[in-house]
Order: structure tokens, then sequence, then C-alpha cells
């Protein structure tokens, strides 16, 4: 009898070095066993960029099936298993309000560089290249903030206050320097003194899954475990991310689970499917447990059943298509970030 998942072995190997199937780290272990490569956000767009594959699946969101799009060439094309697996963060800046926002900033202060964190749409990475900014991930935002403030900038931060909040403080900037850009709000909520003053401003965007991680959280885990090292992911709020012993992207954070000692116990605030992966890899070595389970809804809508749907019927409803205006700008500001 056939199964899924030998149905979807059987036509990677007859496609062989045709397609490149991406998956990230969110992704269901049942879905990352038939990936070509696993990564963050990062990895996966240099995958993308690297790869000469006709056909490209993306088992991810759409922003990160987008960048793939992008970065590829013209003879690939990128599909996605599910279409309607996006991102509520993403989704959280439009294009109207951003340049709304963009027009505020400047009538109040000079010298403003996007810099665009990957989760957000191909419209919201264009702007940014046009711009003169860079995108980023939660692994090199402090690099690509150093990159904007060499340019005697100041940062315009988008979609995530939380990143960006942490990422300030990382570099020691001054809280009273940093605003929150709320875009429900007239004028983002902010006066014209503030905004003069300030070096960032954080648009007021969240990940549900990463904001469920609360200071009561990491108190209870210290009450708990008190020999375990506790590690967050940066899009948590500073509040609770400042009480952890450590802050790192998904790699950082995959990275610091490998090379803890033998016999450690890691408390882990981040998505579950990559902390249940991290604690059955791991488990004859060290003890991982997760902060809180917190899982995204749209990175599980991706599973064996549409990936197999997508490798059976090449369905054009399934490609990502970005314009070519478009992809000119975010092309720009991606290709900055991939030479920091
Ligand atoms: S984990 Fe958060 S930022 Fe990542 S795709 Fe899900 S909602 Fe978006």
């Amino acid at each position: 009898m056939h199964t899924t998942g030998s149905r979807i072995a059987e036509i990677r190997r007859r496609l062989g070095p045709e397609l490149l199937i991406l998956g990230h780290h969110y992704q269901r272990a049942a879905v990352l066993r038939h990936a070509d490569a696993v990564g963050d956000s990062l990895e996966l767009s240099r995958h993308a960029a690297a790869s000469r594959a006709p056909r490209i699946v993306f088992c991810g969101v759409r922003f990160m099936a987008e960048s793939a799009a992008v970065l590829c060439g013209p003879g690939q094309t990128v599909y996605m298993p599910e279409m309607s697996a996006g991102c509520p963060m993403a989704d959280m800046v439009r294009p109207g309000t951003l340049e709304a926002a963009w027009r505020t900033l400047n009538r109040n202060a000079a010298d403003w560089l996007p810099v665009v964190y990957v989760n957000s749409s191909a419209e919201v990475k264009a702007f940014c290249g046009r711009h003169g900014g860079i995108t980023c991930t939660s692994s090199n935002a402090g690099r690509a903030f150093k990159w904007a403030f060499a340019r005697n900038r100041r940062v315009f931060f988008l979609p995530d206050e939380h990143l960006g909040a942490n990422t300030a403080a990382e570099l020691g900037l001054p809280d009273a320097h940093v605003l929150v850009y709320d875009y429900k709000r007239e004028g983002g909520g902010v006066g014209a003194d503030a905004l003069s003053r300030a070096r960032v401003a954080l648009w007021k965007g969240f990940c549900l899954v990463h904001t469920a991680f609360t200071a009561a959280h990491i108190a209870a885990a210290r009450e708990a475990l008190p020999a375990a090292r506790i590690i967050v992911h940066p899009e948590t709020p500073r509040e609770a991310a400042r009480l952890a012993d450590a802050r790192g992207s998904t790699s950082q954070i995959i990275r610091y689970v490998q090379s803890a000692p033998d016999g450690a116990t890691i408390v882990i605030g981040t998505e579950l499917n990559l902390v249940q992966r991290l604690a059955e890899e791991q488990r004859e070595r060290v003890t991982v447990k997760a902060l809180a389970p917190s899982v995204c809804a749209n990175m599980a809508k991706t599973n064996e059943a549409n990936l197999l749907a997508v490798l059976e019927t090449w369905d054009a409803r399934r490609i990502v298509r970005v314009p070519a205006d478009v992809a000119a700008g975010a092309r720009a500001a991606l290709e900055r970030m991939l030479a920091l």
C-alpha cells in the first residue's frame, strides 16, 4: 500500500535535482522529513537564492515563499502546499498605513532608514528597498541596526515591536530614544518632540506565538526547575525576554541546545513544534522543555496531504507570484541583508 509519505518520496526520487523542498523549523516532523533543506528564514532564503531547481516547494508561511520567489531565477517557480498559510504579524502592515507613517516620521525628523524584518509582505520589503533600507531576520537584526546607524540614520523598524525593542536594548540604546509607532492611532500616537529625539521608531506589530510568553512563565519555570537555563526568541516581549538567560533566533536556540553540557535542562520560549523536535533529538543528552505550549496555526496548515497534492498536480493556483516592480524593490532590501 502506498502511503502519503511514500508517494512524496517517490516523486522526490523521480524529479531529483529538478525539485527543491524547503521546510521551516516550525513545521511538523512529518513534513520536514521530506525537505531537502530545513532552516530559519535566513537560511532558507540563502538556499532559494543558491538553488537552480526549476520547482521549489516552500513549506512555511507566505512571506517566506515570497522571499524565495524574489530571490530565485527566472526559470524557477515557487509553490506553496497551502496558500492560506500567512502570518498575522506580516499582515499588520498595509502599504497605505505604511506610507502614512513614513510621511509622519519624515515630517518631524530627517534621516529615517527602514529596517524591515523578513516577516513582512513583499510590498513592505519593496518599500524598504526603495527607501535605501535593509531587511533582517531575528539572527541578524543587531547587525542590520548597526548597518543603518553606520549611515548615521534613525531606524524605522517594522513590523515587530518586540524584536525591535530587544535589539535596541541589546545595542545599549536608552529607552528614551526608542518609541513605538501605533499604526492604529492618529499620527502613530507619538508627538513631534518624541519623534525628533528618537533614534528608533518601532511599528506596533507582534507575533501571537511569542507574545504568549510572559514574565510569569519565566518565574514559574525558575521555581519548578531552578537549575534550568531559559532561552526565548526575541519576538518575546521585553518584560519577559529580559528575565531569560538568553535570547536567540531559531537557529541560535538550536545551537544553544546542541552546545549545552550533558545533563543540562533547557527551557525554551518559541514555537512548540521546534521545541518538541529538539527535545526528541537531544533526549539522550539534555532535557528540553517548553516555556509554555505555543503553536503557530499558520505553519500548521502545511501537512503531508497538501504537500503531496502540490507535487502531484503542480496546480498553478499554488504558485507564489510577486509582481516584477515589487520584486525589484524587495530584492534590493533582501540582497543588502544577504551581503551583511
Ligand atoms: S510564528 Fe509568529 S511570526 Fe512566525 S509565522 Fe507564525 S505568527 Fe508569523
